[in-house]
């Protein structure tokens, strides 16, 4: 009779929670193989996790982003000549 051991999702429930599937936990008790995986796949893990916090912390901390400045008016002169055109016309009888 062929066994079905356990896979990479059942070993991912099992290490986050121990007590989440009975079977699962009853299958590591029984098979010598899945404990031995169940290890690799704990340590790939770990160490995956420590790579990837090493790159993280690697990275230089300052890497915000500029704030962009407002946009600019296109041609700020004709903006105060165009209000001097506007008082100009208004004060004209
Ligand atoms: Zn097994």
């Amino acid at each position: 009779m062929k066994t079905a051991h356990l896979n990479n999702e059942q070993f991912t429930a099992y290490l986050l929670d121990t007590d989440s599937n009975p079977a699962t936990a009853a299958h590591l008790v029984a098979c010598v193989i899945c404990r031995e995986e169940l290890e690799l796949f704990r340590q790939s893990v770990s160490s995956f996790n420590s790579l990837t916090l090493a790159w993280s912390e690697s990275r230089p901390a300052a890497q915000v982003r500029r704030a962009v400045p407002p946009p600019r008016a296109w041609f700020p002169g004709l903006v105060w000549a165009f209000a001097a055109c506007l008082m100009l016309v208004e004060r004209s009888p």
